[in-house]
């Protein structure tokens, strides 16, 4: 039935909201499948950075994915993310990345190509996905869905801990203003902005731990399953 939900918990957000190590947790802890679609946006990234495509251009960026192989696997606990079988993991998150990978995640060929690929992914159900349009566009009929948010600092704070913290020089405002722009591209661009989903809770994260987080997610699914199990 079309309107059937799906064991699914879309986590959608802005950058820093806390949404990767939030999700990776609570699939942890329920025995889900994580899919970081962030990363599957920044692989295909850095292939057309590798590529010197124009990040601008829909027929280049369609020859580039209709050859592309993204693939998400999980080893000791740790996502693992190849692009054509090289494995990317650790290529992802370089500040000309971070840049260029709401221009492509703009374009409305490259989207499509990866709802196709993410609906593959979770097609057996079990899962905790994370990204911009997981409640609204990828699954839509996720059993759960949560849309965090926290403030500026909060977020830029996390960042420049996650990316730099090997560096002793990160400069906050050169990170709040990435962050700015990035929420900019990826909230007014046509094809699925971010938004919250009518039907998500929302959470402030700005004062939570981690495990808080994933606690509240946590209780809501298992809240979530009793009443459908009282139906
Ligand atoms: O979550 P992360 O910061 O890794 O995402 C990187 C970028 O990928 C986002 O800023 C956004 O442009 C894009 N993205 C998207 N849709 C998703 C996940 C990520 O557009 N579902």
């Amino acid at each position: 039935m079309k309107n059937e939900k799906v064991d699914v918990i879309a986590i959608d957000g802005p950058a820093g909201s806390g949404k990767s190590t939030t999700a990776r947790l609570v699939a942890q802890k329920l025995g889900f499948t994580y899919l970081d679609t962030g990363a599957m946006y920044r692989a295909v990234t850095l292939k057309s950075l590798r590529q010197g495509l124009d990040l601008e251009n829909e027929a280049e960026l369609s020859s580039l994915v209709s050859t592309t192989k993204i693939e998400l696997c999980h080893s000791k606990g740790r996502l693992k993310i190849t692009l054509d079988d090289e494995n990317v993991t650790h290529k992802l998150r370089s500040q000309n990345v971070n840049l260029c990978v709401p221009k492509v995640a703009a374009m409305p060929v490259v989207r499509k190509w990866m709802v196709r690929l993410q609906h593959n992914m979770g097609a057996k159900g079990k899962l905790v996905a994370e990204g911009r349009d997981i409640g609204t566009v990828v699954f839509p009929n996720a059993r759960l869905k949560i849309y965090l948010v926290a403030s500026i600092e909060a977020r830029a704070k996390r960042r420049a801990k996650d990316f730099f913290q090997a560096s002793s020089k990160i400069n906050l405002n050169n990170v709040i203003e990435e962050l700015k722009s990035r929420d900019q591209i990826d909230c007014t661009r046509e094809t699925a902005p971010l938004r919250k989903a009518d039907d998500a809770i929302e959470l402030d994260t700005t004062n939570l731990t981690i495990e808080q987080q994933v606690d509240f997610i946590v209780k809501q699914w298992n809240k979530n399953t009793e009443n459908q199990d009282k139906m």
